[in-house]
């Protein structure tokens, strides 16, 4: 289905995250998107997979995500003939097309160990890689290495405190909507994606929980209680899913015959009956779309003053650069011209021009 949001505003979020990443200046606007926190092996890349519902992450009962992925989701429409394209594309490959989602999840292993090693190693340089197609909705995504304690393979002493670190520099900021993946069959207490997302949205404003693996709770327990929030109460709620197991994964269970079971799963459980509507990966999906677009309209003022402020250093430093670098200065000018573009995009959208605004 289409975005309750006018997507052109996502979009063009988007967009703006592409040209701030393609000039390393990212790290000056902090633009809105959904991070997955958790304990390794929790199941943070399997609900990232389900919600974009292709198969291209690595994943297992390993460390298996060792650098930081931002993945945008960019809604295409469908062809008029009814077939569609779904394709992937990385940034330091230049926009060259992947359309085999197995050749993307071989890229970002070998594009992982090109700069985190092959033996284990954690590097917080990320990898963006983008995904087009008809059956997603327009957000931005980031997959990060899960939290462990015992360092194992080239990993460093402090293995842990670097990863928290590696989360923490990526969820702190206010316009990431944490997804804080914890499995059913831990205990919530002891959640450390719980315990991260508290330190960084103190007032859980902008944390989700999720509930992974509610087929392997222990028998004649459920997850009703934790679902509806009374064990650690949090203010956006909680969505339990359920995931390809290992056993799936290695028998190559496709995503969509995961999406059926998930839904049988819940329908065949009566304690889930009067909560459909915190179970299930389309449930996360709509939550997550709602709460993002409330996100981003909140923020647009916000991001209208970054890049006026952005655009203003831009000049400075074009003056700078003077003769001594030519290209340098001709980027700068591509990058003040493509700015000033959205720019005035943005101020449309703020001032209610663009049809496509919510205006509740
Ligand atoms: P990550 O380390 O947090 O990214 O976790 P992964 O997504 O790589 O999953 C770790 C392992 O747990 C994999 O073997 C998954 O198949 C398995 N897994 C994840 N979610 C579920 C779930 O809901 N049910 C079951 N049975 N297994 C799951
Ligand atoms: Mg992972």
């Amino acid at each position: 289905g289409a975005a309750p949001l006018g997507s052109s505003v996502i979009s063009l979020v988007n967009r703006l995250q592409d040209i701030f990443a393609r000039v390393g200046k990212q790290s000056s606007i902090n633009l809105p998107q959904v991070a997955v926190v958790g304990s390794q092996s929790s199941g943070k890349s399997s609900v990232l997979e389900a919600l974009v519902g292709r198969d291209f992450l690595p994943r297992g009962n390993d460390i298996c995500t060792r650098r930081p992925l931002l993945l945008q989701l960019v809604q295409t429409k469908r062809k008029p003939d009814g077939t569609e394209e779904e394709y992937g594309e990385f940034l330091h490959l230049n926009g060259k097309k992947f359309y085999d989602f197995s050749e993307i999840r071989m890229e970002i292993q070998a594009e992982t160990e090109r700069d985190a090693g092959g033996n284990k190693g954690v590097s917080d340089k990320k990898i963006c890689l983008k995904i087009f197609s008809p059956n997603v909705l327009d957000i931005t995504l980031v997959d990060l290495p899960g939290i462990t304690k015992v360092p194992v393979g080239d990993q460093p002493s402090d293995i842990e405190a670097r990863i928290r670190t590696m989360i923490m520099s990526c969820i702190k900021a206010p316009t990431c909507v944490i997804l804080a993946v914890t499995p059913a069959n831990s205990d919530l207490a002891n959640s450390d994606a719980l315990q991260m997302a508290r330190v960084a949205d103190p007032d859980g404003s902008r944390t989700i929980g999720v509930i992974t693996k509610l087929d392997i709770m222990d028998r004649g327990t459920d997850a009703q209680k934790l679902l509806l929030g009374k064990v650690i109460p949090l203010q956006l709620g909680y969505v339990g899913v359920v995931n390809r197991s290992q056993e799936d994964i290695l028998k190559n269970r496709s995503i969509r015959d995961a999406l059926v079971a998930e839904e049988e799963f819940f329908r065949s459980r009566p304690v889930y009956n009067s909560i459909a509507d915190r179970c299930g990966i389309p449930q996360l999906a709509k939550k997550l779309n709602k709460i993002l677009a409330q996100h981003i309209k909140a923020l647009l003022p916000w991001l209208r003053a970054h890049i006026s402020n952005a655009l203003v250093s831009f000049t400075k430093e074009l003056v700078n650069y003077g003769e001594i670098t030519e290209s340098k200065a001709g980027q700068g000018a591509l990058l003040l011209t493509i700015l000033s573009k959205y720019c005035e995009a943005f101020s449309s959208v703020v001032e209610g021009k663009n049809k496509d605004m919510p205006t509740t």
